[in-house]
């Protein structure tokens, strides 16, 4: 996950897939939300694991700094 331009990108932990909060709605909810869901249903999908970020927390603590 990195600080974009307007928004946050997620970067999957195994390919090179990504993800940023510029490709959701945020009438559909929590920008960072959807765009952490999507990237883990793409890793769940694709290579049957979860994202391994390597702190939520800590990054829940940069994004409501
Ligand atoms: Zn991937």
């Amino acid at each position: 996950m990195a600080r974009i331009k307007g928004g946050m990108k997620f970067t999957c932990s195994h390919c090179a897939h990504h993800v940023s909060t510029l490709d959701f709605d945020a009438r559909d909810g929590n920008l960072r939300t959807q765009a952490a869901t999507a990237i883990n249903q793409h890793a769940t999908n694709v290579h049957h694991e979860p994202v391994m970020f390597s702190s939520l927390d800590a990054q829940q603590r940069i994004w409501r700094a």
